[in-house]
């Protein structure tokens, strides 16, 4: 039995059904679970002071791409529009093998995790040189992150028409018993899982209408969910309705992308109809407010969705279309651009945490994750409100205006990953050295 006790958290963020918000509570982590919240509790086990902390339920990532912290700031894709800047990538990702896999998603988890980051999806659908999604999987079980890596894919490459390079796509009877394998090796379907695999086609342009078929067949007979990029720009719009004759909301809707085991990255250029579609089916959303920031894809329209009960989380998505990978910097982003679409009222402080917890949780199916609540997993972030980014702060709560965007502590099932500020799991110092002889490596091919 493993045992831990918060003590006297200064406000516990519950984002319970009731929305409390708990102060001077004590919590107690048990075996993996919140077993207790009260005031007064003993404990003869490790007890972590926060009478300073403001206490919420981890943040949950929905959409990344992890192996992208090795191509952060490359400048011929600094200042290009999604396409362009993809093609300018492409050759460089096809010099990557397994090694730039693993060290480029510890990286990438590591500092979600001193972002307040406890769970994180990754879209992983480029395999050049022998790369397995398992080289993510190792990093993040090393750093103790919960993880639902995603077996993305690529088909269509430039000589049948598409944007990728023909040595980055895979053949489409081959992707699908990859994913067969990973999901048989790895997923894990129970109660407080560390690792759950999703099948993730990249987007509709990478892949052909028979592979976005079967995908989804493929994971709902296997009982796990699916992923993939939509409506991310206009350009996105533009090819479906030329190449699909139709939406991609349509296009998904017809192909079976639609249903509470799907969520799709971005959703900038969702119609009314579509929003609709989206509430009506209870499908998710990944929003990505740096991303569309970075590349000028527009204002995601999450007022909207939300006010129709569309489940959304966020997404720092790739690093190399957001640069960093701040999870809490991703949830302030997202509260400032709704209210720069739509007023200053648009988007509470609360409601934007809410998202990046709870919200998230529940796009990526997890129930048993999200709140601060007894019998839900031991996944907590511990924010230092004595820092000077809070320092005259009248309210803890609106941490994502006046706080820390880094973490004191991080708890994941129970165990305690960040403490201080620091990393526990792995030697980071080193994970970053690695990373960057890796970049420059790469930089010596091109
Ligand atoms: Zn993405």
């Amino acid at each position: 039995m493993t045992e831990i006790l918060i003590r006297d958290a200064q406000l516990a963020l519950t984002m319970d059904d009731q929305a409390r918000e708990l102060a001077g509570c004590d919590i107690r982590l048990r075996d993996g679970v919140i077993a207790e919240i009260g005031q007064g509790l003993r404990s003869s086990g490790q007890v972590i002071l926060a009478s300073n902390c403001l206490v919420t339920p981890g943040l949950v990532n929905t959409h990344h791409h992890l192996y992208q912290t090795l191509t952060r700031a490359v400048p011929g894709g600094q200042d290009a529009l999604l396409f362009g800047w993809l093609q300018t990538l492409y050759p460089i990702w096809a010099g990557f093998g397994p090694e730039e896999m693993f060290t480029s998603a510890q990286i990438g988890l590591a500092e979600l995790m001193l972002s307040g980051c406890t769970m994180s999806s990754d879209h992983l659908y480029l395999y050049p040189n022998g790369s397995r999604l398992e080289d993510t999987i190792h990093a993040a079980g090393e750093l103790g992150i919960r993880f639902h890596p995603t077996r993305g894919a690529m088909s269509i490459g430039e000589s049948d028409g598409g944007l990728p390079p023909d040595s980055l796509v895979e053949r489409e009877q081959a992707i699908l018993e990859d994913c067969i394998r990973v999901i048989d090796a790895f997923h894990d379907s129970r109660e407080g899982a560390m690792v759950r695999v999703g099948v993730a086609p990249c987007s509709p342009f990478s892949v052909s209408r028979e592979l976005m078929r079967d995908a989804a067949l493929l994971a709902r007979d296997k009982g796990v969910m699916m992923h993939t990029h939509l409506a991310e720009n206009d350009e996105d719009i533009a090819y479906s309705l030329e190449k699909f004759g139709c939406r991609p909301g349509q296009y998904a809707e017809d192909l079976g992308w639609v249903g509470d085991d799907v969520w799709h990255a971005h959703c900038v250029k969702l119609d009314g109809q579509e929003i609709d579609l989206f509430a009506r089916t209870k499908t998710g959303v990944a929003h990505c407010p740096c991303s569309n920031c970075r590349l000028g894809s527009g204002i995601a329209p999450v007022r909207q969705m939300r006010d129709q009960g569309v489940k959304i989380g966020y997404g720092v998505d790739g690093s190399a279309s957001n640069d960093s990978g701040n999870l809490a910097a991703e949830a302030r982003q997202a509260m400032l651009m709704q209210r720069v679409a739509n007023g200053a009222d648009a988007m509470s402080a609360r409601e934007a945490l809410y998202i990046g917890t709870r919200g998230g949780a529940e796009v990526l199916g997890r129930d048993d994750c999200g709140q601060v609540a007894v019998g839900k997993r031991a996944d907590l972030a511990l924010w230092d409100m004595s820092v000077i980014e809070a320092a005259g702060s009248w309210d803890p709560a609106a941490l994502l205006l006046a706080g820390p965007m880094k973490v004191k502590h991080l708890l994941v099932e129970g165990r305690h990953v960040v403490k201080d500020g620091q990393i526990t799991t792995i030697d980071l110092e080193k994970a970053i050295v690695k990373q960057n002889q890796l970049a420059h490596s790469l930089r010596e091919k091109i």
